[in-house]
């Protein structure tokens, strides 16, 4: 994990809170009308909202508004915000979730654990405390969500099946748990190989490495480079608030394309980058610009067609989603919702560092209209997985959406 080095200061905050004048202040309010900052400066949610409105959030990047008494409408749905927050808490994980509307890029929820309470620092806080709140490895005041990076892992293959599809790379290959290439071993996550995988379909299901080393091996890095950045990798996404870039693989850096192809190889992108990805796979391939502000208008960036990708591999990629999450050999199995909406995703376990990993879990649903996308991330040791630990927690989150949508109408 990075953290973005654009840390802007806190006392600056607070100083400017004091400024403003607490009772001429404009408040923020939830997509329901919801309060998630009083004119007096009080934050209902606490902890849950802290990473929006605190340290780089919004309060300084719409300073100049609410100091003239404009109040902020926003797009989260503070009752989702809450409930995924509580999940990754109960989780007692760092980690962080984001969901997105994929048809506008409206941010739903954005929440980072662990967390601080934002009301502790309107108040004032020692030196001390404030130093220990930005303490690694556990970091409150850092937001998870937009301002650290992770390796996207295993999520990276539905991108680089673009890839191999586009260069009609996607026949059959055989996993024996290891390939070698550049006078090095590269394992597959299953030691004992996956045996012949028919096609890139079946790989992504089953998430064998072995596949796309060999589907890719003759691949320029380039041309999983160019796909990344299709989707937003390798540049901040435009949001409100201070987030990170993330960096993507290049020949300077040393990265290589089996590193690179299943998510490695100094690929690093914050859980709103891998959110904002999996929106674009859910929506045909518009990339947005995620908005946490009630915009009149959607932030439309680019799509991928204009990238020079096919909108028809797009498909074979979503089926392949769906597959992993419904097959019961798939490896987001834990993400389907039990007599819920049908989710489509990918899992992905990243090393951070010797001991310490990031679980990840990113897709969307419901399959047929998909209303959310979803990443979560989760910091942990050897034994973490995407699989086990993300999945299910993706989908009580999305669960929570659902019930939300439907008592909403
Ligand atoms: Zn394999």
């Amino acid at each position: 994990m990075k953290i973005s080095p654009v840390i802007p200061s806190f006392a600056l905050w607070i100083t400017m809170c004091g400024l403003s004048g607490a009772a001429d202040r404009g408040s923020i309010f939830d997509r329901n009308g919801e309060v998630i900052a009083t004119g007096d400066r009080k934050y209902p949610a606490a902890e849950a909202t802290a990473h929006l409105v605190g340290k780089g959030g919004l309060e300084e990047a719409y300073d100049t508004n609410l100091a003239a008494g404009e109040s902020l409408q926003l797009n989260i749905d503070l009752q989702l915000q809450t409930s995924a927050y509580g999940f990754l808490k109960e989780s007692g994980l760092p980690g962080a979730a984001v969901v997105i509307d994929p048809s506008n890029g409206e941010v739903l929820a954005m929440v980072s654990y662990p967390s601080y309470d934002p009301n502790d620092l309107v108040k004032g806080i020692s030196k001390e405390t404030l130093a220990a709140l930005a303490e690694p490895p556990s970091e409150p005041l850092l937001s998870r969500a937009s301002a650290a990076t992770y390796p996207p892992a295993s999520t990276f293959k539905a991108l680089s099946s673009l890839a191999v599809l586009g260069k009609e790379m996607d026949g059959s290959q055989t996993c024996s748990g290891t390939t070698e290439a550049h006078g090095k071993s590269f394992l597959c996550w299953k030691a004992s190989g996956h045996g012949k995988v028919a096609d890139v379909r079946a790989a992504l299901r089953n998430s064998c490495n072995c596949y796309y080393y060999q589907a890719a091996a003759d691949l320029p890095l380039s041309a999983l480079v160019d796909v990344a950045r299709a989707f937003g990798y390798g540049s901040r996404t435009g949001i409100e608030i201070t987030e990170s870039a993330g960096s993507l693989p290049s020949a300077e850096l040393g990265s290589d394309v089996q590193s690179t192809v299943i998510g490695h190889g100094h690929s690093e992108a914050t859980p709103l980058q891998i959110a904002n990805a999996y929106a674009t796979i859910a929506n045909g391939g518009t990339l947005y610009c995620p908005q946490l502000i009630a915009h009149k208008e959607p932030g439309k960036v680019s799509t991928i067609t204009a990238k020079g990708i096919q909108a028809a591999h797009l498909e074979i990629v979503k089926a392949s989603l769906i597959e992993a999450v419904e097959h019961p050999e798939g490896t987001g199995r834990r993400a389907k919702i039990e007599g819920g909406m049908r989710v489509a995703g990918k899992t992905g376990t990243a090393a951070i560092t010797d001991d310490r990993y990031a679980a990840i879990f990113a897709g969307y649903a419901p399959v047929e209209a998909p209303r959310f996308a979803i990443c979560v991330v989760q910091e942990g040791g050897s034994t973490l997985s995407g699989g086990k630990a993300s999945a299910p927690l993706a989908a009580k989150i999305l669960a929570k959406a659902d019930a939300l949508r439907k008592a909403k109408p």
